[in-house]
């Protein structure tokens, strides 16, 4: 049986479509733009949301590596998704779903089962108009209840794999009033080696995007500097738009400086008036302002912390990477984050955590470097060296204790040693009879009930708090009455799972099952983010109080 219900979708409950396409290379950074520009409409009064289309054969993303995809970005709802979607919930501060991330994998799925169950009728099912018309009820349904949807395509205009979804929108604007639809094409405008702007490569691309019946309404132009007017003028005449429809998308200090850039060039108010929505926006002076005042504070010192970890791509850890930017927001900081191996740690840890002032050990799988992890654990445990650990982290920080501390010898997690003596870390009882690997970890948000007087408490402020998950192991019941009676003490839990960590006498050293970095948000950082970076500063403090004692 089909799983998801078909809608019968009216336009004119008037949700407006913001397309958008990239040409000449991937990774022009179109969905920062997309989102950027969701930002400045949200500013303005209207509820935004996005859909991120991933024309992989995948479902989602949650079987996918992240050296070749960046970090799966994990949901409310559990969904695990393209990282896009981090940037959509960060810049646009919505919370998406599963249904907001479309993938080749989910329609042809979906489409399948429905054939399966007879749903056809006898027909011959078709990539037109089966396919085409499975993503164009995603879009709507996803669009539902909001005034702009934006809907960008992965990849780049002319992948083959792309091209149903192109079709899907050439119909979708076809079926929708004109000025519900507006299409951004993104594209790389690139310099000669006399310092010219050169316009042949949006050119191609246009070609390529007329080609399959699309004329983008606005094009712009990813470039290290500003587009010149004369170039704006070239792209304008040969794509066949207006000179005011195209905008510069220069090199920006900040990712979240873009939307910033975004108003000066004016694409928002292009947006609005092309939607006929200028009227109803907000005027400028009452806009909501919180953007420009978080992502602009005035910086006051650096933080080092150290990312001890597998990859060393800045995409395989980005949500991690923002909160602790988040985070330098609030506290008037630059939080600079150093990869440190971790299946090199024997060799040259100490002086690369010595270095820093702060030690994360982020999530993962599999066994390469935990020997590192753990090390950097033990590192910052018995240095008093500010320390977050992040659900693997978490568990690392556990098999450290239970060896060093408790003398639990050779202690682990099942994940990595099957025959370890102290299984300390152990599978989650309903993972015992899951075979398959996607979307079976125990995943989303879940409660952890936080006891009070703890450091936890104090963060979160609260009795509770609500984070995202994407685990499969947890910490052995079996072994809770080994930590009885010990400065290591479980802070959070949910029943029977242990989801929160700290040491006592210690600055700074706090363990979750969860992934706190999903929910952080500029303007509104991840509490333990903000805890760790604090308690580097209060330590700076301490010590210049201290210099202070000695030199007076
Ligand atoms: N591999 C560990 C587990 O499955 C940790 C997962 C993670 O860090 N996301 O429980």
């Amino acid at each position: 049986m089909p799983t998801e219900p078909e809608t019968n979708y009216d336009p004119s409950l008037g949700s407006k479509f913001i397309f958008v396409t990239g040409g000449v290379m991937s990774g022009l950074g179109k969905g920062i733009t997309a989102a950027s520009t969701g930002r400045l409409l949200k500013n303005a009064g209207f509820d935004v949301t996005a859909v991120k289309i991933d024309p992989y054969l995948n479902v989602d993303a949650g079987t996918m590596n992240p050296y070749q995809h960046g970090e799966v970005y994990v949901l409310e709802d559990g969904g695990e998704v393209d990282l896009d979607l981090g940037n959509y919930e960060r810049f646009l501060d919505e919370e998406m779903t599963s249904e907001h991330n479309i993938t080749t994998g989910k329609t042809y799925q979906h489409v399948i089962e429905k054939e399966r169950a007879g749903d056809y009728l006898g027909k011959t099912v078709q990539i037109i108009p089966h396919i085409t018309d499975d993503i164009k009820r995603r879009i709507r349904e996803a669009a539902e209840g909001t005034d702009v949807c934006i809907v960008e395509v992965g990849g780049t205009v002319g992948d083959i794999e792309g091209m149903p979804y192109l079709e899907a929108l050439r119909q979708f604007a076809h079926e929708e009033p004109e000025e519900n639809v507006l299409f951004v094409h993104v594209t790389l405008v690139p310099y000669s080696k006399n310092g010219e702007q050169k316009t042949k490569p949006t050119q191609h691309s246009v070609k390529e995007v007329r080609s399959i019946g699309l004329q983008p309404d606005v094009i712009v132009g990813r470039c290290e500097d500003k587009l010149e007017p004369s170039t704006k003028e070239k792209i304008a005449l040969f794509c066949d738009i207006p000179t005011d429809a195209v905008f510069s998308n220069p090199d920006v200090e900040d990712v979240y400086h873009v939307p910033l850039m975004v108003e000066e060039e004016g694409l928002d108010q292009y947006v609005l008036e092309h939607f006929g929505l200028a009227e109803e926006a907000l005027p400028e002076g009452e806009r909501a302002n919180e953007w420009r005042d978080v992502v602009t504070t005035e910086k006051d010192g650096e933080v080092d912390v150290a990312l001890v970890g597998k990859y060393d791509l800045e995409d395989a850890y980005m949500s991690i990477r923002e909160s602790l930017k988040h985070a330098g927001f609030e506290l008037g900081v630059d939080v600079n984050v150093h990869w440190v191996a971790a299946d090199e740690m024997a060799d040259h840890h100490t002086e690369r955590l010595q270095e820093s002032d702060a030690v994360i050990v982020p999530g993962g799988f599999g066994m390469r470097g935990t020997e590192g992890k753990i090390e950097a654990v033990r590192y910052a445990r018995e240095n008093d060296v500010p320390f977050l650990g992040l659900c693997l982290g978490f568990q690392m920080a556990v098999v450290e204790y239970a060896r060093n501390a408790l003398g639990l010898e050779g202690a682990h997690s099942a994940e990595m040693d099957e025959d370890t003596p102290h299984p300390v870390i152990d599978i989650l009882p309903e993972q015992y009879e899951v075979e398959n690997m996607g979307g079976t970890m125990r995943l989303g948000e879940h409660t952890t009930v936080i006891e009070p007087e703890t450091l936890a408490y104090e963060l979160y402020g609260d009795t509770s708090c609500s984070e995202r998950h994407r685990h499969r192991y947890e910490v052995n019941p079996e072994y809770f009455e080994h930590f009885e009676d010990e400065p290591l003490v479980f802070s959070g839990t949910a029943g029977n799972r242990m989801e929160i960590l700290e040491l006592e006498d210690h600055p700074y050293f706090l363990g979750t099952q969860f992934h706190p970095e999903y929910k952080s948000r500029p303007g509104r950082p991840s509490p333990p983010f903000l805890g760790l970076i604090e308690a580097v500063l209060a330590g700076e403090r301490d010590e210049i109080e201290y210099d202070e004692e000695v030199t007076h």
